[in-house]
C-alpha cells in the first residue's frame, strides 16, 4: 500500500514561494510550485534591464534549475484561475486542476494606475521580463529617432523622459536614465548632447522616498537632482498621453513616461472570496492563514500582514521570503501536531539606489547614505540574485559599466525602423 503524504502547493515561484519550497525540502509531504512563468525573476534588478545595464537573462532563473535538487517538488507551468478551498483544489488555465491539504498563495502583485487603466497603455509599469524590455526599447528608440528629427519641439519631446512614482523604483529608474542618455550613450551619437536630454521624476507626495527617514528622503533628492534629474514634488499626475503628461495646469510633452507609482496585488483575495484591503491584498492573520480556511496561507505581496504597531508590512523581498519560510514551518509544525506559532518579521534594513555611486540605507537606529551604501548594496544584491552564474555576470557587468559608463544591453528588440 502506498502511503500518502500531505500535498502542499505553492502558487507562485517568486521571493515568498520559492523560500517556502527551500524549507519543505526534506519535509514528508510531496510539494507542487504552479507558477504562470518558467522562471523566477530578480525584481529588484528589473530596473537595470530596463535600461540596458543587464540582459533579461541575467537576473532571471528557470524554477525547475533551483528545484532540480529538491526530490520531493514537481513544477507545474500554468497559470491559477481559482481555488476552491472546500474541495482543496487549485482550477489551472490550461483545464486541469490541482488537489492540495494544503496551500501556500504566493502570488505577488502588479502595477496599479488607480482606476485610470488607459493610462497603461502610453505609461507603461515595471513588473516583469516583457515590461523591462519593453521599456528599454521605447527608451533607446527615443534617442533613435532624436538623433535623425531637426532641432525643435519634436526632439524635445522625444528626449524628455517622464517617470511618475518618487519610491525606490521610480528613483532607480530615473538616475539609471539619465546616466543612459546624458551620459553613456550620448558619445555614439552626433546630434544627442550630454545635456540635451530631460529625465523628470514626478512625485504626488511631499517628499521621495516615504517609507524613508525624511534625512534620506532629502540625501536621495539631492543625489538624485546631481545627476541632472529634475524632481517635482507634491504634484499628481492628471493625464497620461501618448504625446505627453499632465501635472496641475502644465503639459510635459514626452514619449516616453514610466510608471512606478502604485501596485495592486494578484486577485488571490478574489479566488477565495476573502476579505482584502484597499490595494487588494488578502488580510490574514498573524499566521498568515486566510481567516477560516485554516490550510491556506498567503504570503508577501499578495497578503497584508500586520507589523509593528499594527501597520501593514511592506511589499518588499525580505517580508515574502520570511513569510514563505514561516508557512513553510507552519505546515510542519501541524503535520506534527504543534501549535501554528505568528508570524515576527526581521527588519534588517530598507535600501535604495541611486545612479552609479550613490545610494541610502535604513537600517532603523542607523543610517548610510552616499559611495559606502552604493557598494553595500551592491554587495547585498549579488548575495541575493539566485545562481552562481548570475551573480557572476552580474558583478562582471556591473564593474564594466562602472569604469567604462558603457551598457552592454543597447539592444532594440522587435521591428526598429519605421514603417513605410
Ligand atoms: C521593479 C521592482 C523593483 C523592486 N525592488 C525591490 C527592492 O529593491 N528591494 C525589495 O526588497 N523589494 C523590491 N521589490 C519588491 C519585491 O520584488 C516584491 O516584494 C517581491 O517580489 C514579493 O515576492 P512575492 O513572492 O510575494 O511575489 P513575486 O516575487 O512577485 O512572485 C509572484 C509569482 O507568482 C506568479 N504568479 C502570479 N499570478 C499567478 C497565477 N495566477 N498563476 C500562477 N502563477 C502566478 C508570478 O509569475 C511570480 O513568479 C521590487 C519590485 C519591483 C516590481
Amino acid at each position: 500500500m502506498t502511503e500518502h503524504r500531505p500535498q502542499v502547493v505553492i502558487v507562485g515561484a517568486g521571493f515568498g514561494g520559492l523560500a517556502a519550497a527551500k524549507a519543505l525540502r526534506k519535509a514528508p509531504v510531496d510539494v507542487t510550485i504552479v507558477d504562470q512563468r518558467n522562471h523566477h525573476l530578480f525584481q529588484p534588478l528589473l530596473y537595470q534591464v530596463a535600461t540596458a545595464g543587464l540582459s533579461p537573462a541575467d537576473i532571471a532563473t528557470p524554477i525547475r534549475a533551483i528545484v532540480k535538487d529538491n526530490a520531493n517538488t514537481t513544477v507545474v507551468l500554468d497559470r491559477v484561475n481559482g481555488v476552491d478551498a472546500t474541495t482543496r483544489q487549485v482550477t489551472l488555465a490550461g483545464g486541469r486542476s490541482v488537489r492540495f491539504d494544503w496551500l501556500i498563495l504566493a502570488t505577488g502583485a502588479h502595477h496599479s494606475y488607480f482606476g485610470r487603466d488607459a493610462w497603461a497603455e502610453h505609461a507603461p509599469g515595471l513588473k516583469t521580463l516583457d515590461d523591462a524590455t519593453a521599456i528599454r526599447r521605447k527608451v533607446l528608440l527615443a534617442l533613435e529617432k532624436a538623433e535623425t528629427e531637426g532641432p525643435g519641439d519634436g526632439r524635445q519631446a522625444l528626449l524628455t523622459f517622464v517617470v511618475v512614482g518618487g519610491g525606490p523604483t521610480g528613483i532607480e529608474m530615473a538616475g539609471a536614465i539619465a546616466e543612459l542618455a546624458r551620459r553613456s550613450i550620448s558619445k555614439d551619437f552626433r546630434n544627442i548632447t550630454p545635456h540635451c536630454s530631460r529625465v523628470i521624476l514626478i512625485e504626488a507626495g511631499e517628499r521621495l522616498l516615504p517609507t524613508f527617514p525624511r534625512a534620506l528622503s532629502e540625501k536621495a533628492r539631492q543625489s538624485i537632482e546631481g545627476l541632472g534629474v529634475e524632481v517635482m514634488l507634491g504634484h499628481p499626475v492628471n493625464d497620461v498621453a501618448a504625446d505627453g503628461v499632465s501635472v496641475g495646469n502644465r503639459f510635459i510633452p514626452t514619449h516616453t513616461t514610466i510608471w512606478a507609482a502604485g501596485v495592486r496585488a494578484s486577485p488571490a483575495a478574489y479566488w477565495l472570496g476573502a476579505e482584502c484591503d484597499r490595494a487588494g491584498r488578502i488580510v490574514v492573520g498573524d499566521d498568515l492563514r486566510v481567516p477560516g480556511i485554516d490550510h491556506v496561507f498567503a504570503i508577501g505581496d499578495t497578503a497584508s500582514c500586520p507589523g509593528p504597531g499594527g501597520t501593514p508590512l511592506p511589499g518588499v523581498a525580505p517580508v515574502a521570503k520570511q513569510q514563505g519560510r514561516h508557512a513553510a514551518l507552519s505546515i510542519i509544525r501541524a503535520l506534527e501536531g504543534r501549535t501554528v506559532a505568528p508570524f515576527r518579521y526581521r527588519d534588517y534594513g530598507n535600501l535604495a539606489t541611486i545612479g552609479r555611486h550613490r545610494a541610502v540605507i535604513d537600517f532603523g537606529r542607523l543610517t548610510m547614505s552616499g559611495p559606502g551604501a552604493w557598494l553595500l548594496w551592491c554587495v547585498a544584491h549579488i548575495f541575493f540574485l539566485v545562481g552562481f552564474r548570475n551573480r557572476f555576470v552580474v558583478g562582471a557587468s556591473w564593474l564594466w559599466n562602472y569604469l567604462t559608463f558603457e551598457r552592454g544591453a543597447r539592444l532594440i528588440t522587435g521591428d526598429a525602423a519605421p514603417s513605410a
